[in-house]
């Protein structure tokens, strides 16, 4: 599976995404080494503060489904269901992805088929918080 079709399937996730709060619809897809796909959209609240990512909501379906091994996730998002931007994953999504994924797992985030840029997940999450630093 390329980018572009990567990207193809974040932004039909995208179309589901609940935001009536921010208005600021996300979609990504997250693929397994083994090349099992899941998707995931922001899920908005009331209460803000228990709002989640797509990102976080596609990984949490992979771990639900019994998946720990990932190769890419691709993130596309904008207001109003319009791709507006390069929707980079926020600090705890960073942090929630680095729990399961290594320092060279793909980030992709993209506006068209033709302009989807790409970075290493250590490069976003630079010096990393881990389970390394909890010993035995
Ligand atoms: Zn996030």
């Amino acid at each position: 599976m390329n980018k572009k079709d990567l990207f193809n399937l974040a932004k039909e996730a995208m179309k589901n995404s609940y935001a009536p709060y921010s208005n600021y619809n996300v979609g990504a897809v997250l693929l397994c080494e083994n090349g099992n796909i899941y998707k995931g959209c922001n899920v908005e609240n009331a209460s803000y503060s228990t709002t989640n990512c797509a990102e976080r909501t596609a990984l949490f379906s992979a771990v639900t489904n019994g998946e720990k091994d990932f190769e890419a996730i691709c993130v596309v998002g904008g207001k109003n269901g319009e791709i507006t931007d390069y929707a980079m994953p926020c600090g705890v999504c960073r942090q929630v992805l680095a729990e399961f994924c290594d320092a060279d797992f793909k980030v992709y985030v993209g506006v068209s088929e033709d302009d989807i840029k790409e970075y290493k997940l250590c490069d976003l999450l630079p010096y990393s918080f881990d389970k390394s630093k909890l010993g035995d």
